[in-house]
């Protein structure tokens, strides 16, 4: 059994100030993997505390020795990419192969691209050429409190972290209590890159509990939050009275619009891509929308392509997907499951239960309904498992009505081999992202979204103004205009 009750705050692992044990679960056999604590008010309060201390001396540092001691957690991470990866699967399902692939890469990408950008950023810049005696600086916000979700742990913690460090910000990470363990190792990794005491610390711990004591804390300046709209609104609620910048990247809906004129394995790629990772990502495109001539055609596909997704074990090599990552989430699948039935969608793959030959273990069956009305429940609720809808459309104003009809705004998905027409939805498009033909966004592209997607954008130069002042200054130029 692993222990990881102990928190990081200071430089030091630290003993909880209480006791209160939370057991992780391995989501492919039910079974508790691990034990952590749950944070309380005085552990939170500690590592605030640590973080304010550290802040003035860490904001000084030069640009350069940040960015050699990212370089260097970067050199640490990669080294012990192996135990993160096993930490991954354990802790939230993904299957081995996209643990040390996508989850476990999408972490290093981050910190590599941010260390990039900090490169090319200039911290300090002149207003304009008709104002030389004006200066924009640009300045660490504070103390930021990183709280972040379970389905893609290390994403979104180095999303967060890199930038943090590297703009001279001190933190508090607050991981998903679901998805402790990477964390843990994260923290550990930051500690052998060696940076100062107190400029990164984390802290274990829930939403009502230490989520909530961080974002109220007087002394913390910002939150940067990744997770559920539902937390992200309860934050800026709470964050409100002292003012704080809050950063949200919340949930999404993503429509994946497919013409009669897209490439041959467009389907193909949308089905796999709403079922990767079990369906627990928030930019999937899980509302298919296909052109009438296609549609039959596409619906046939998407059914043959959910029957052959094998479902297995987390810790079991080879192309699967996994198990959800929780009891709570693989009820509220089912229940969205049920309820596209009872609302009149067709059913044509998967459907409510387990897969055959899982007895235990999260496992949710590849499903896919088809003849989805906009308006029903699957259309319009964010699911987080591996379920796809899909809906005809007659024209492209039609397609981009029901893509938009949304409270998301996340990832939308386009897919034509008109170029003009690719470009004009992705112009209507209500979103933050838009993907076209299969094409992945490029390195340090921002990411965030519209509407209750949240308001943040993480990733490259607009990752690292997030976690800045601006600061205006006159006179600067002063004494050496003479
Ligand atoms: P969640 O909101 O339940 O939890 C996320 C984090 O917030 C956890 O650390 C949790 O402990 C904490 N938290 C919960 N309530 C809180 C509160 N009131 N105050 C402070 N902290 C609180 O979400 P989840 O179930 O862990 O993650 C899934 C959600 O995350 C999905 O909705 C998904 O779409 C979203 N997500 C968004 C992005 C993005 O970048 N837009 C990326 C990944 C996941």
């Amino acid at each position: 059994m692993i222990d990881r009750r102990n928190f990081y705050i200071n430089g030091q692992w630290v003993t909880p100030a209480e006791a209160n044990d939370f057991e992780v679960i391995n989501p492919s056999t039910e079974q508790v993997c691990a034990t952590i604590s749950l944070g309380g008010e005085a552990d939170t309060n500690a590592a605030v505390a640590a973080a304010k201390a550290a802040f003035v001396p860490w904001s000084m540092t030069p640009k350069d020795e940040r960015i050699a001691l990212l370089e260097k957690l970067l050199e640490v991470y990669t080294a012990r990419s192996g135990e993160m990866a096993e930490a991954i699967s354990m802790e939230m399902g993904a299957p081995i192969a996209l643990a040390q692939t996508a989850q476990v890469g999408a972490g290093g990408a981050h910190i590599k691209n941010i260390i990039r950008a900090l490169q090319a950023f200039d911290f300090e810049r002149p207003l304009n050429d008709r104002s030389p005696d004006n200066a924009i600086l640009y300045e660490p916000v504070g103390v930021a409190a990183l709280i972040t979700p379970w389905n893609w742990p290390m994403n979104q913690v180095a999303l967060k972290v890199a930038p943090a460090l590297g703009v001279g910000c001190t933190m508090v990470l607050k991981p998903s209590e679901v998805a402790p363990l990477s964390s843990a190792l994260f923290a550990e990794m930051v500690d052998e890159a060696g940076f100062p005491a107190g400029v990164f610390n984390m802290v274990q711990g829930d939403g009502p509990g230490v989520g909530t004591q961080l974002s109220g804390h007087p002394d913390v300046d910002m939150v940067s939050f990744t997770g559920s709209t539902r937390a992200g609104v309860a934050i800026t609620k709470n964050a409100a009275d002292s003012v704080k910048r809050v950063a949200l990247e919340l949930g999404g809906k993503g429509a994946n619009i497919i013409f009669a004129d897209a490439d041959d394995k467009a389907v193909t790629r949308g089905v796999r891509q709403c079922f990767n990772n079990s369906g627990q990502s928030c930019n999937a495109p899980t509302r298919m929308l296909v052109e009438r001539p296609l549609y039959d055609q596409a619906v046939a596909m998407a059914k043959d392509v959910a029957e052959k997704t094998a479902v297995d074990i987390a810790s079991n090599e080879g192309r699967h997907i996994g198990p959800v990552v929780s009891k709570v989430q693989w009820d509220k699948i089912q229940a969205l499951i049920a309820k596209g039935e009872s609302e009149g969608a067709r059913l044509v793959a998967g459907g409510t239960g387990r897969p055959e030959g899982h007895e235990s273990g999260y496992f949710v069956k590849p499903t896919v309904f088809a003849d989805v009305d906009p308006d029903m429940t699957i259309a319009r609720e964010e699911i987080f498992g591996p379920v796809l809808s899909i809906t005809p459309f007659d024209t492209e104003e039609e397609a981009v009505a029901i893509a938009n009809d949304t409270p998301y705004g996340l990832t939308n998905y386009v897919q034509t081999q008109d170029n003009d027409k690719a470009r004009r939805v992705a112009r209507q498009l209500r979103s933050g992202m838009v993907e076209m033909n299969g094409l992945a966004r490029g390195a340090g592209a921002p990411f965030g979204g519209y509407g209750q997607s949240g308001n943040g954008r993480e990733g490259g130069e607009w990752g690292i103004e997030e976690f800045c002042e601006v600061k205006s200054v006159s006179g600067w130029n002063h004494v050496d205009a003479g």
